[in-house]
C-alpha cells in the first residue's frame, strides 16, 4: 500500500451522448487508476481509460442487483487510500439525483482528497436534443428538478420531496418541473399534480433514451401524457417534462432536421481510423455501427523497410497511398533517428487529401496530390514529374495494387515498393454481427474492407438489406464481384466524398 493517498473524483458523464464528457472528465478518466462506473455510461468514455486502468462496473445487471450504495463507497474509499486515482463515473451530474453527495461525505469520514466534476445533467440536456429550452422568457422563469421514483402516497415515501404537501407545493410551481425516473408512475405523478391544481391541459413532455441513438419523445397535456407515452411504448431512462415550454419542441425541436437523423450505418473500416467516419455520421444523426472488418499491422521490423529507410535521401520520389502508409513511414524513419528532413531532396506525392493532411502533421507539404483518389489518377499527376532513371519509393500496405509502380518502372523509374503494413481480418463476435442486423446503410473505405467483412460474416453476405455506399470505382468492382449491389458510389473518393454521396442518397429517398 502506498504512503500517499490517491485522490477520488466524482464525475459526471452527461446523458449519454459521448460529445457531452466535459474535458476535465475526458482528462481524468484517461488518467485514472480505477474507474467505477454506472449504467448509461457511455461506452465511448469507458474505453479513453488506460489499458492498465482497473475497470469496475458498479451497476444494475439483467441477473444481479447494483453493487449495494455502501459497497461501492467502500470499494472507492479502499482505492483511494491504496493511493490511486480513482475515477467515480456516473450518469449526468454527480450531485442531481446521483447520490454523489453521500460518496462525497464517506470520502470525508475516510479523511481522503476528493474533487467534483459537474456533468451534464439529463433533464436539461435530454430537453434541450428534442427542442425543449427549460426556461424561456415568455413561458418559463424557474425550473425544478424533481425525482419521481417516490410514491407519496406510501407510508415512510417522500424522504425528500415527495409528500403530498410538497405535492401541492409542486402543482404551484411557478414554472418549469422536470421529473427523473418514474416513467412508470407517470399516471400517479400526472394525476397528483392536476389533483393539486395544476392545468390538466398543460403542455408536457416525455423524452426518453434523451442524446442518445434512437432518442424518442412525446409530447401532451398533462391529462394525456401517462396514456400517449404508454400506447408509445416509452421505457426508461425517460424524464417528463411538466410546463408550457414543452409545446416548443415542434417549432425548435433541431434533431430530426439532421439529414441522417436516426439511421444505422455500418462502419467498416479498422478501429483506430473508423473514429473520424464515425463521428461525422453522428454529428449527421446517424448511429454509427463499428463492424471493423481489418485491423491494420504494422511490418516495420522488415529488411526493404530498414534498407529503404537507411537510404530515403537516394530517392527523387516518394509516394504513399494511405494515411496509415505515412504515419508508418515516419514511425520507421524516427526508429532510425531521422526526421521530415530526410525528405527535403524527394519530390512527395500523396493519393489523396487524407494522406497529405497525415504528411502535413509530420511537416512535409506533399508536392503531388491527384484531383481524384486513386492510383491511376496518381499515376496521370506524376506525369508532370521527371523519373526516368531515378529511384522511386512506393510505401504502401503490404496487399497494395501494383497499378502506381508498374506504371513508374514502364517510364523507366528505379522502382522499390515496400510493405509498410499490411491489413488483416478482424474477428467480430456475433454480438456484433447481430446489432449490425438491422443497418440502413453499410459502407466500405477499400477493397479490403469489403472481402474480409463478407469473409468475417456466417454465410459470407450481409445481415438484413442495407444499401451499400462504396468509396470509389475498385471498390465497387470488389463489392460486385463478391455478389453485393452497390447503391451508392461516391464521386471524391475520400471519406468526405463519401459521406456526402451518403447524405445525397437519404435526402434523395426521403423525398
Ligand atoms: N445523475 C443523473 C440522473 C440519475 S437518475 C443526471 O444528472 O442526469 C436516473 C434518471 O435520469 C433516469 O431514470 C432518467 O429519468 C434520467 N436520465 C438519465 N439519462 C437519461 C437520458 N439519456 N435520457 C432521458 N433521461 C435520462
Amino acid at each position: 500500500m502506498s504512503a500517499r493517498p490517491g485522490v477520488a473524483y466524482l464525475v459526471g458523464a452527461g446523458p449519454g451522448d459521448p460529445g457531452l464528457l466535459t474535458a476535465r472528465a475526458i482528462e481524468l478518466i484517461g488518467s485514472a487508476d480505477v474507474i467505477l462506473y454506472d449504467r448509461l455510461i457511455p461506452d465511448q468514455a469507458t474505453s479513453m481509460a488506460r489499458s492498465d486502468c482497473e475497470l469496475v462496473y458498479v451497476g444494475k445487471l439483467p441477473d444481479r442487483h447494483a453493487l449495494p450504495q455502501r459497497e461501492i463507497e467502500e470499494l472507492m474509499v479502499e482505492r483511494t487510500k491504496a493511493g490511486k486515482s480513482v475515477v467515480r463515473l456516473k450518469g449526468g451530474d454527480p450531485f442531481v439525483f446521483g447520490r454523489g453527495g453521500e460518496e462525497a461525505e464517506s470520502l470525508i469520514e475516510a479523511g481522503l482528497p476528493f474533487e467534483v466534476v459537474p456533468g451534464v445533467t439529463a433533464g436539461i440536456a435530454a430537453s434541450a436534443y428534442a427542442g425543449i429550452p427549460v426556461t424561456h422568457r415568455d413561458e418559463a422563469s424557474a425550473v425544478a428538478f424533481v425525482t419521481g421514483h417516490e410514491d407519496p402516497t406510501k407510508e415512510g415515501a417522500g424522504r425528500t420531496t415527495s409528500t403530498p404537501l410538497e405535492y401541492a407545493g409542486l402543482a404551484s410551481f411557478p414554472g418549469t418541473l422536470v421529473f427523473y425516473m418514474g416513467v412508470g408512475r407517470l399516471g400517479e405523478i400526472a394525476q397528483e399534480l392536476i389533483d393539486c391544481g395544476r392545468d390538466p391541459d398543460e403542455p408536457s413532455a416525455v423524452i426518453e433514451r434523451g442524446t442518445l441513438p434512437g432518442q424518442r419523445s412525446v409530447v401532451a397535456p398533462l391529462s394525456r401524457i401517462a396514456e400517449e407515452v404508454s400506447a408509445a411504448g416509452i421505457k426508461p431512462p425517460a424524464i417528463t417534462v411538466v410546463g408550457h415550454v414543452s409545446k416548443l419542441a415542434e417549432r425548435i425541436g433541431w434533431l430530426q432536421n439532421r439529414p441522417l437523423n436516426g439511421l444505422r450505418v455500418v462502419v467498416t473500416r479498422a478501429r483506430p481510423q473508423a473514429s473520424g467516419l464515425a463521428d461525422h455520421l453522428a454529428e449527421l444523426g446517424a448511429e454509427p455501427l463499428q463492424l471493423p472488418a481489418i485491423r491494420i499491422e504494422p511490418t516495420l521490423d522488415t529488411d526493404e523497410v530498414a534498407t529503404a529507410v537507411q537510404a530515403i535521401d537516394a530517392y527523387s520520389l516518394i509516394c504513399l497511398t494511405s494515411p496509415n502508409g505515412a504515419n508508418l513511414l515516419f514511425e520507421a524513419l524516427a526508429a532510425a533517428g531521422k526526421d521530415a528532413r530526410s525528405l527535403a531532396g524527394a519530390t512527395v506525392a500523396a493519393i489523396g487529401p487524407g494522406t497529405a493532411d497525415a504528411l502535413r502533421s509530420h511537416g512535409v507539404i506533399p508536392d503531388v496530390v491527384p484531383e481524384k483518389f486513386v492510383a491511376e489518377e496518381l499515376v496521370v499527376a506524376l506525369d508532370q514529374v521527371e523519373v526516368e532513371g531515378k529511384r522511386v519509393l512506393v510505401a504502401r500496405a503490404a496487399e497494395a495494387r501494383d497499378v502506381l509502380p508498374d506504371a513508374l518502372t514502364e517510364r523507366n523509374a528505379e522502382v522499390d515498393v515496400v510493405a509498410l503494413y499490411r491489413t488483416v481480418a478482424e474477428d467480430l463476435d456475433e454480438g456484433t454481427i447481430a446489432a449490425a442486423g438491422d443497418a440502413d446503410y453499410v459502407t466500405f473505405t477499400s477493397s479490403s474492407t469489403v472481402k474480409n467483412l463478407l469473409a468475417a460474416l456466417p454465410g459470407g453476405s450481409l445481415p438484413g438489406s442495407p444499401r451499400v455506399v462504396s468509396i470509389g470505382p475498385v471498390t465497387s468492382e470488389t463489392a460486385r464481384e463478391a455478389g453485393l449491389q452497390v447503391d451508392v458510389e461516391a464521386s471524391r473518393h475520400d471519406i468526405d466524398g463519401l459521406i456526402e454521396a451518403l447524405v445525397a442518397d437519404a435526402t434523395e429517398l426521403r423525398g
